[in-house]
Parts: structure tokens; C-alpha cells; sequence
């Protein structure tokens, strides 16, 4: 029996299904999940001393690889000074001056703790600034697990294949209106349904827990103009995509300017950090400036805003996004190679440092519903083969793949090398 093995019976007896988050459970794919224990740059060792070639990397927030440096000196210096303090810091006056600098819709912002904060607290002072009550989001897209998101939602709620949650009054789920991911029609016609009660557009600017779809060409500019039209709340869910896609986010790549941003992951350097921001006006409504209520203890942590803003600094550097996007393209046209000679139908995609694998006839995944019909036990079977020889991809054909700026040349061929022994197996 591996460690792993073993750690994972000790923990089922104590915690529930074993995991402190539904998907690190390898629901989505069988078998064990694999208990790390350390990490350095791309590679992440395991409690029994096996090296993989990391792509989950925390889920998104090591985009400079593990064990950088300058996070880990500036985390070890905060906490040098105090934890935590429950009153305002330096730091986070820094913070948020980096955050407005990078995102320019961002006018003001409120640091949290998590994504799931985030995306709460920003439809909550949506709903508040319009007085609407109905939130328009896309199914397959998760945007945390506030009751109200969970309402045919991605990610973990897919692998369990339970896209709704139980535990949600119906009442509460009945202001949650669901629209088809780059399907303009279909926000269209609930707007058109509830022309005076939609308070926000909630989107993955590019879907990243159904697998990973980046949006049409003229999707996210549509939604800006509906919400315009009907004076909604438009807000991009950059938790995954923030500093991931490129220097300016989503927003930036796409070049297309929501009223509210999510943040977190990357922002936090590692550390439980998100975030909300955007226009004065509509921030304004924040407790204390304004009525909203929203408030955290450990809000603006001194010490994950250290990590954070060390993160930051890092990725401001020029250059930096452009040579993870070509990390990416090299991984992902390798992929294609592979899928070629081994004659798998595979369909890729790409946004900045993000990428997805399907296992589809498909040129192209556009839609959810081109992704529930990809072929999920070929990827399962894939990600075994893959993980077998040290390569720990994401136990879900419904998340998206991360590179790190880490990833160097030896690391991709070598993961190019093991995909397609895995294709062959297939
Ligand atoms: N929004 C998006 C787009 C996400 O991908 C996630 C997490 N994967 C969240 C929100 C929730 O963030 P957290 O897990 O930090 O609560």
C-alpha cells in the first residue's frame, strides 16, 4: 500500500469523502488520490517520493511555479511582524494600488479571503446597487459554492454529476437564471423574459470549470451591450483567468470591460486571497462608504498580501506573458502532434497560460454541450496513463490545465513524450 493509500483510508474516517475540496478526491477519474508533500518549481513530489510534472498547480495560483523565492522571503518577513492584526495595513493599501494599476476597470477594490467571497459578495452589491434580484449566469461555469451559484454549475458539481446542489431553497435558486456559454441568443431571450429584474451577468470571461472554452468572438462584447440595454451589472469571474491569460486579465485579452471583476488564485501568490472590484460608482455602495454589507476577519492578511503582491510583481514583468502563452502553444501543438500520429481525435484550447484537452471529433469545443459529449472514459484511462508516469494533470475532464512559467523546454517534451505513450495505449 502507497502512503497515499494509506493517508487517504486514515483521512476518509475524519474527514468527509477524505478531502477538504470534492475534487481532489479523484471522483472524476478512480483510484487514489495522490497526497503531496512538497514542490519546487514545475514538479510536485508525493508523500512516497515520486516526482511529477505539475499542470494542476494549486488550481491556477502557481503561475510562477512552486517555491518561488521572492513569495516565500516575503511570506517568512510578514510573518516575522505579526499574522494577523484585524485593522488596516501598509500592505494593503499596496495591494490594492497594484490591483487598480493592472486593471484599469477596476476603480476600487475589497480584499477577501477566497473566490467563493468574491463572487458572493460582488452579486450581493450588484443586487444591491440595482435593487434588481435575477443573476444570469452560464451553465458549466462555477463560480463558487454560494448558494445561489450553484445552480447548474461546473467543476466538482459536474465530476459528481450533480450540477445543482441540494441544500439550496428553492426560493433562493429561483433567482438564478441559466444561459448557454457563448450563446448570445440565449441571454438575449432572458433578458427579454425578465426585462426589469436582472441585477448581473456573472461569466467565466474564459470558461475554465467545464474544461476550458474561451469565448467566441463577439460573445463577451454582446453581453457588455445587454447589460448596457438593461442596465445590469456585468462581472467577469477572473478567479482563474486574473494574471492567468494575460498581463491585463481576460479583460485585457479580449479587451472588453466589465463593471465588477473577481479575483483570486494568482493574487495570492499561494496564500487564500481573492478579491472584488470595479467602478467607483457602484463600490461606493460597500459597507462602511455605503449600505452593502460585507466583512471578513482576516481580510487583507498581512502576510498573504505579502505573498500576493510578491506574486504580482513578478508578473508585471515584460515579457512575462507572452513566454507562458508560448509555453502553452508548445505543450498544446505537441498534444496535437501526438493525437495525430497515434490517430486519437483530439480537440485543444488555449488562453494565455490555461489550456484543455478533449477527447472529441470536434474541431473546436464551443459549448457545454459539446463538452458533455466528449469521451469521458478515454480521459480517464488518459489521465492514469499520465499519471503513472509522472505527469499530474487535472482528475477531471471537466477543469482546465495550468502551465507554469516554470515549465521549461525539457519539461514539455518530456510531458509531449508521456502523452503520446499514453495515446498509444489508448
Ligand atoms: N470562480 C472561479 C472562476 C473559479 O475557478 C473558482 C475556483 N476554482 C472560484 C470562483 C471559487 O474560488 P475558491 O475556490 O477560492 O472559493
Amino acid at each position: 500500500m502507497t502512503k497515499s493509500a494509506d493517508l487517504f483510508e486514515q483521512a476518509k474516517q475524519h474527514i468527509p469523502g477524505g478531502v477538504n475540496s470534492p475534487v481532489r478526491a479523484f471522483n472524476g477519474v478512480g483510484g487514489t488520490p495522490v497526497f503531496f508533500e512538497k514542490a519546487d518549481g514545475a514538479i510536485a513530489y508525493d508523500v512516497d517520493g515520486k516526482a511529477y510534472i505539475d499542470y494542476v498547480g494549486s488550481w491556477g495560483p502557481m503561475i510562477l511555479g512552486h517555491n518561488n523565492p521572492a513569495v516565500k522571503e516575503a511570506v517568512i518577513k510578514a510573518a516575522e511582524n505579526g499574522l494577523s492584526f484585524g485593522a488596516p495595513t501598509a500592505i494593503e493599501v499596496t495591494m490594492a494600488e497594484k490591483i487598480t494599476e493592472f486593471l484599469p476597470s477596476i476603480e476600487k477594490v475589497r480584499m477577501v479571503n477566497s473566490g467563493t467571497e468574491a463572487t458572493m459578495s460582488a452579486i450581493r452589491l450588484a443586487r444591491g446597487y440595482t435593487g434588481k434580484n435575477k443573476l444570469l449566469k452560464f451553465e458549466g461555469c462555477y463560480h463558487g459554492h454560494a448558494d445561489s451559484l450553484l445552480v447548474k454549475a461546473g467543476s466538482g458539481l459536474l465530476t459528481m454529476g450533480v450540477p445543482s446542489s441540494p441544500g439550496i431553497p428553492a426560493d433562493v435558486a429561483a433567482h438564478t437564471i441559466t444561459a448557454e456559454f457563448n450563446n448570445l441568443d440565449s441571454v438575449k431571450a432572458l433578458f427579454e423574459q425578465y426585462p426589469d429584474d436582472v441585477a448581473c451577468i456573472i461569466v467565466e470571461p474564459v470558461a475554465g470549470n467545464m474544461n476550458c472554452i474561451p469565448p467566441v468572438p463577439g460573445f463577451l462584447e454582446g453581453l457588455r451591450a445587454l447589460c448596457d440595454e438593461y442596465n445590469a451589472v456585468l462581472i467577469f469571474d477572473e478567479v482563474m483567468t486574473g494574471f492567468r491569460v494575460h498581463k491585463g486579465s481576460a479583460q485585457g485579452l479580449y479587451n472588453v470591460t466589465p463593471d465588477l471583476t473577481t479575483l483570486g488564485k494568482v493574487i495570492g501568490g499561494g496564500m487564500p486571497v481573492g478579491a472584488f472590484g470595479g467602478k467607483k460608482e457602484i463600490m461606493a455602495h460597500l459597507a462602511p462608504e455605503g449600505p452593502v454589507y460585507q466583512a471578513g476577519t482576516l481580510s487583507g492578511n498581512p502576510v498573504a498580501m505579502a505573498a500576493g503582491l510578491a506574486a504580482l510583481e513578478q508578473l508585471g514583468a515584460d515579457g512575462f506573458h507572452e513566454q507562458l502563452t508560448a509555453q502553452t502553444t508548445y505543450l498544446l501543438d505537441g498534444v496535437k502532434a501526438q493525437a495525430e500520429k497515434h490517430g486519437i481525435p483530439v480537440a485543444t484550447a488555449q488562453a494565455g497560460g490555461m489550456f484543455g484537452i478533449f477527447f472529441t471529433d470536434a474541431e473546436q469545443v464551443n459549448t457545454f454541450a459539446q463538452v458533455c459529449e466528449c469521451d469521458g472514459e478515454r480521459f480517464k484511462k488518459f489521465f492514469h496513463l499520465c499519471l503513472e508516469r509522472g505527469v499530474y494533470l487535472a482528475p477531471s475532464a471537466f477543469e482546465a490545465g495550468f502551465v507554469s512559467i516554470k515549465h521549461d523546454r525539457a519539461m514539455l517534451d518530456k510531458t509531449i513524450e508521456v502523452i503520446g505513450e499514453a495515446f498509444a495505449e489508448l
